[in-house]
């Protein structure tokens, strides 16, 4: 009965022929014929151990066909964000806005003048494009962009204090998302970290006793993920550049997030900007593309220009280059900060975080009057729920924004419905809190309702391996 079963399998010939064109143009024999041999192999084991009975060639068939489309399949693809966190690290942090991302496909899918100026029909230089916009911006004399913001604190060390010592104080050794801490890059650029002070309080005093021939560098580091309370105290930038001008020494500021627009009337706490720390004199301030900002990967090296022509001239520079996709989205979004109000109204990142709970309310209202009752044929009940959201990537850690969304109730487990969300051809990432599915609608658009609610269809009837 097995070896009937057994001889009944084609040969390989005979399955390479019976596939239908369109793998055959995909894949050519090699692959083609290994995902053959392991669905076979997978065959033959079921039939041994009685999982398969009987079967038809086509069973096969099908199964080899499902074994290809897995093969193409991305793993890298959108997701709905129903976690409230707006910069989100996992989630891929700034989203683009369709506008900007329209703007740069021609850049993408045709040359350009990366490296090339139309003026003289001579080559060109990739950091050009944006310098002027970057300083108008922040009041900087000068800019640099490399690949993120590790990038910039490692060409930034490297630069100046190669086998010297930096100094930085205790509070300040920040570690951000695990693979980013201050210590270990120093050592990673060569440099010799040179901590002064404690863990809550640093003074000038600390600074002015550490430095000596050998120091290359002062350092601050922005806390962007925490902060310390209580009994505490640091020195402000303003005295360590004078300290720096003193003895010559740059002063420079790893400033993490990189906020250029005001969030205080919009009931945020009050966090440094990088045009207020360029204006308070600071040599070298570095900070991310795609946290605050609202753009691509990329880290800003700004500052005085004897400075930045210095990590122009790094060798290391090439290495950290930034690249063409990266360069243009953040081009475009350097175009939309001019008026710092139009900024917080078309950068997707600053407009989310600028929603008011009001606002939200509206949307999750629309979204419950709309689909209601489609979902309720599936035996899903929406309401909507007060919730709470974060900035996230690091930035205003201690900010808690009140926000709206919905909680889904189904006679299914919750846990259950969480994960067949995040098994939806979109995935859906959703909270489960107090025992509750919750989406948060901050990070939620309009346009992904129709998605959401046939992820939620999707979830809640099992999908097709249930
Ligand atoms: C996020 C952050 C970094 C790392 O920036 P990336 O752009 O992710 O490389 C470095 N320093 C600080 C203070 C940060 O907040």
């Amino acid at each position: 009965m097995k070896n009937n079963l057994l001889r009944k399998i084609p040969k390989m010939d005979i399955l390479l022929n019976d596939l239908s064109d369109h793998y055959k143009l995909r894949f050519d024999n090699v692959h083609l014929k290994a995902n053959i041999e392991k669905v076979l192999d997978q065959f033959r084991l079921k039939i041994q151990s009685g999982q398969i009975e009987t079967f038809e060639s086509s069973d096969l068939l099908r199964q080899i066909e499902f074994e290809l489309d897995n093969k193409i399949q991305s793993t890298f693809k959108r997701v709905i964000n129903g976690t409230g966190i707006v910069l989100h690290t996992n989630l891929g942090r700034a989203v683009i806005s369709e506008a900007i991302a329209e703007e740069v496909i021609p850049l993408m899918t045709h040359y350009n003048t990366l490296e090339y100026d139309v003026e003289t029909g001579r080559r060109g230089i990739r950091y050009q494009h944006i310098e002027d916009k970057i300083c108008s911006i922040t009041g900087a004399e000068a800019a640099l962009i490399v690949n993120n913001n590790a990038a910039a604190v490692m060409l930034v060390l490297n630069t100046f204090a190669q086998n010297k010592e930096v100094i930085v104080s205790r509070g300040e050794l920040v570690e951000i998302g695990g693979s980013f801490r201050v210590p270990d890059v120093m050592k990673a650029s060569n440099s010799m970290l040179c901590e002064v002070g404690t863990t809550n309080k640093t003074h000038l005093k600390d600074y002015v006793n550490s430095i000596n021939e050998n120091t290359g560098l002062l350092m601050k580091v922005h806390t962007s993920n925490y902060k310390i309370l209580g009994f505490t105290s640091s020195v402000d930038a303003s005295e360590l550049i004078e300290l720096g001008s003193l003895n010559e020494i740059p002063l420079y500021e790893d400033l993490g997030s990189g906020l250029i627009v005001d969030l205080t009337p919009y009931g945020f706490a009050s966090e440094p900007l990088v045009q207020d720390a360029i204006a308070k004199g600071i040599d070298i301030l570095s900070f991310s593309g795609d946290k605050l900002f609202g753009g691509a990967q990329a880290g800003f090296i700004i500052g005085k220009k004897r400075y930045i022509d210095s990590i122009k001239k790094n060798q290391l520079l090439r290495a950290f280059r930034i690249d063409k996709f990266s360069l243009a989205i953040i081009d475009r979004t350097l175009n939309l900060y001019f008026n710092p109000i139009f900024a917080a109204q078309h950068i997707p990142t600053l407009k989310m975080l600028v929603l008011s709970q009001q606002e939200i309310k509206v949307k999750v209202s629309k979204f419950i009057e709309t689909y209601e009752h489609r979902l309720s044929l599936h035996g899903v009940k929406v309401s909507g729920v007060d919730t709470t959201s974060e900035v996230g990537g690091g930035a205003l850690p201690l900010e808690r924004l009140p926000s709206y969304g919905i909680c889904l109730k189904h006679d299914k487990s919750v846990n259950k419905v969480q994960i067949q969300l995040r098994n939806y051809a979109i995935p859906i990432i959703a909270m489960i809190i107090d025992d509750q599915l919750i989406f948060d609608f901050r990070t939620i658009s309009e346009y992904e309702f129709e998605d959401l609610v046939s992820g939620i269809e999707f979830a809640v009837s099992g999908g097709p391996h249930a």
